[in-house]
């Protein structure tokens, strides 16, 4: 029962109302019996700083942040850890005791839990985008020690950028979509990670296209693995094409619960939070 005692959680982001989290996170929380509630708060980047810097003020107990500012919230944490430090994105915030912001990523662990058994060790990647998630998956690969990973996106200054990050990192690489390579890198990766919202719902005219165009993908080969981040809708035009090519293709489900569930434990300050009950309570609202 919701009552004046009840505390919240909340995600912030633009667009919010395809998110699952809602779902996900209250399905633990009455599981748990804790006296919470989780909601979300859709936001326009020109309030994004008015929206967070409330939320400090009125008593919320964690926040996810998702896109577009993963990158952007690190402006407004007091701490961060060191691994969202490194890779500057941000999903996790909780408040301190003075009700300054504590931000944590919890996106590299979830992204790679459903490739954990999936022996990626000295294989290739590329991941599709330069944003917040494909720093996480850049990380989360390094972590699996594959060999190469290669970024291809359109957006050479965010590229770049991204780049400067991972330079310690000899086996990170990036390049434009307008590179002539882009079609050979793709042929010959034994992992590729879509990191765009292409094929997300809500997204206007874009969830019946691939990401970059068709063009890139004609040639895949079946024994490529197709990861695409995306969970709304489960099966995207990517996933659905890759899979009738005989690839193998994860969604973006398993990431989604084990990211809430490490959230959540990190804002109970240590609970294990049940994992089966979050992607059932997915399976059964979709
Ligand atoms: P982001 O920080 O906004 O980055 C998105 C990236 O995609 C940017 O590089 C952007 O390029 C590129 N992009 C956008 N539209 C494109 C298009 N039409 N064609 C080619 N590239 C395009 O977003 P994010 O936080 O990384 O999230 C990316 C995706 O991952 C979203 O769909 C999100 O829902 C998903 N995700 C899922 C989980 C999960 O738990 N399953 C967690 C995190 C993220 P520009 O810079 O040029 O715009």
């Amino acid at each position: 029962m919701i009552t004046s005692k009840t505390n919240f959680l909340a995600l912030i982001g633009n667009p919010v109302n395809h998110s699952l989290s809602p779902i996900m996170q209250n399905a633990a929380i009455e599981y748990l019996g804790l006296d919470l509630i989780y909601f979300s708060i859709p936001c326009k980047e020109k309030d994004f700083e008015i929206v967070i810097k409330s939320l400090s003020k009125i008593n919320c107990k964690g926040i996810n942040v998702t896109i577009p500012f993963k990158e952007k919230v690190l402006n407004y944490c007091t701490e961060i850890s060191p691994l969202a430090e490194k890779i500057k994105a941000v999903n996790t915030l909780k408040p301190n005791d003075q009700g300054e912001w504590h931000g944590i990523n919890t996106d590299v662990e979830g992204l790679i839990y459903p490739l954990e058994d999936l022996c990626l060790q000295k294989k290739t990647a590329v991941i599709l985008g330069s944003g917040g998630a494909a720093r996480s998956a850049i990380q989360g690969l390094i972590k699996l020690k594959m060999s190469k990973i290669t970024v291809i996106s359109r957006n050479e200054v965010a590229l770049n950028y991204l780049l400067n990050d991972f330079k310690n990192q000899h086996m990170v690489a990036g390049v434009s979509i307008n590179n002539s390579d882009v079609v050979d890198l793709v042929n010959s990766a034994d992992l590729i990670i879509n990191a765009t919202p292409v094929g997300m719902i809500n997204i206007s005219n874009k969830n019946d296209e691939l990401p970059f165009g068709d063009n890139l993908w004609r040639t895949i080969k079946s024994q490529t693995i197709i990861y695409d981040l995306i969970y709304n809708p489960q099966e995207t035009k990517l996933l659905n094409y890759s899979r009738k090519k005989g690839c193998l293709t994860i969604n973006g489900t398993k990431m989604l619960v084990a990211q809430g569930a490490k959230s959540l434990s990190y804002w109970t300050n240590g609970l294990t939070i049940p994992m089966e009950i979050m992607e059932e309570a997915i399976k059964k609202y979709l």
